[in-house]
């Protein structure tokens, strides 16, 4: 059953910026002057440990106040400095005040699945509202977090994309995302479920690739151990791309290996020039060949995601095209259930079609599953809950 509970009134928030299109070959947005003059105040999430210090000593503080605080943060969870003892009183209020100014404003929490599915809607400090959501399970704890206030890849199935880009979410306020579901894991979300985030993916708002230098920035400090980062496992964090090549192949250069999601969703380029609209920058043979590329250099196997759309993409003929492009690739598929948008004409495939999709994928040698429906009672989808928000 689903809970709502509403913290605060939400008045309507109008788009800070007309919405923003990606120019076809480029990898980050244009930023203009406005969206410059958008971004947060700066926080320790932004820096590493070193930028810290200097930071710290910058406000007149040792450097190792600095240290301390990043324990705090990012090892015991904690951003309320009346209990952070260790420090002196005097500093504690500047320091807290200089490197840790609020990000996020929880503007509504919905949860469903006895309390193991919780969605939460912020809004951060230029007025634009991100979501993300927190899905245990008895081996893991999954955070999925946004990387942009919108989106601009324009997927015509997508609420988020439905909307524009506002735009690219800094450093640290996509790992503050991370940090406030950490806290929330360690707090308990049912009986015989983990209290500790293990997994995070790069599945909400947002194109994640789109804002790379942050979004790299953000899995470094997720993945050093305190009082660095989070100290999450690298092989646990997921970064999703819809195909945006160059960025693919630069993402292989780094030392980070973490899991590639490909957001497919067909496996010809006249349906996915019209579902995945930068197909018609990036073609589907140069995005695989990307793919397994990053494959062959992390020996991470990618993901690749198709959305299951009823008489769009799911015909038999389209899973052993995709079964033929797949077989014998480090790579496995990921099937999603639309979540339909409220007012849209694409519908969910029916099940048994979805099985039939399987059926085939498998016996095309290549290792299917089925994404579970988690948060659909509670506009589960990427971008559903702050569209519903938007104008209450
Ligand atoms: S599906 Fe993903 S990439 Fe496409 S518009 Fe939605 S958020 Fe953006």
């Amino acid at each position: 059953m689903t809970t709502l509970r509403i913290i605060e009134p939400v008045p309507r928030v109008p788009p800070l910026t007309d919405p923003v299109v990606l120019p076809r070959g480029s990898v980050e947005p244009a930023a203009t002057a406005r969206h410059r003059a958008a971004l947060p105040p700066r926080h320790l999430a932004d820096l590493d440990l070193a930028g810290r210090r200097a930071l710290g000593v910058s406000l007149g503080e040792p450097a190792m106040r600095a240290t301390q605080l990043s324990h705090h943060y990012f090892g015991r969870l904690v951003r309320d400095p009346a209990v952070m003892t260790d420090i002196p009183l005097a500093a504690r209020e500047r320091l807290v005040d200089g490197m840790m100014p609020a990000l996020l404003t929880a503007v509504r929490e919905l949860e469903c699945d006895d309390g193991a599915t919780r969605k939460s809607l912020w809004r951060l400090h230029d007025g634009s509202l991100v979501e993300s959501v927190l899905m245990a399970y008895p081996d893991r704890v999954t955070a999925c977090v946004s990387s942009q206030a919108g989106c601009g890849m324009a997927c015509p199935f997508c609420a988020t994309g439905q909307a524009g880009l506002t735009r690219n979410l800094s450093t640290a306020e996509i790992v503050d995302q991370v940090v406030w579901l950490a806290g929330v894991a360690t707090r308990g979300l049912g009986p015989e479920l983990p209290a500790r985030l293990s997994h995070v993916v790069f599945m909400g708002m947002g194109e994640p690739l789109a804002n790379y230098a942050r979004v790299v920035e953000a899995v470094r400090r997720l993945i050093a151990p305190p009082p660095e980062g989070l100290g999450l496992s690298r092989r646990h964090v997921t970064i999703s791309t819809v195909g945006l090549v160059p960025a693919m192949r630069r993402l292989a250069e780094e030392d980070l290996a973490t899991t590639l999601a490909l957001s497919l969703h067909a496996p010809d380029d006249d349906l996915r020039d019209e579902l995945v609209p930068v197909n018609q920058r990036w073609k589907v043979a140069e995005v695989l060949d990307a793919a397994f590329d990053y494959a062959a250099r992390t020996g991470r196997r990618i993901s690749v995601e198709y959305a299951m759309i009823k008489n769009v993409n799911d015909q038999p003929w389209r899973a052993d095209l995709l079964g033929r492009l797949l077989a014998g690739r480090l790579a496995h598929v990921n099937l999603i259930p639309l979540n339909p948008t409220p007012g849209s004409r694409w519908d969910a495939s029916p099940k048994p079609v979805e099985r039939e999709f399987v059926r085939r994928l498998r016996s095309a040698g290549v290792p299917t599953t089925v994404r579970d429906t988690r948060g659909r009672e509670i506009d589960g989808a990427c971008g559903q809950l702050a569209a519903s928000t938007e104008g209450r």
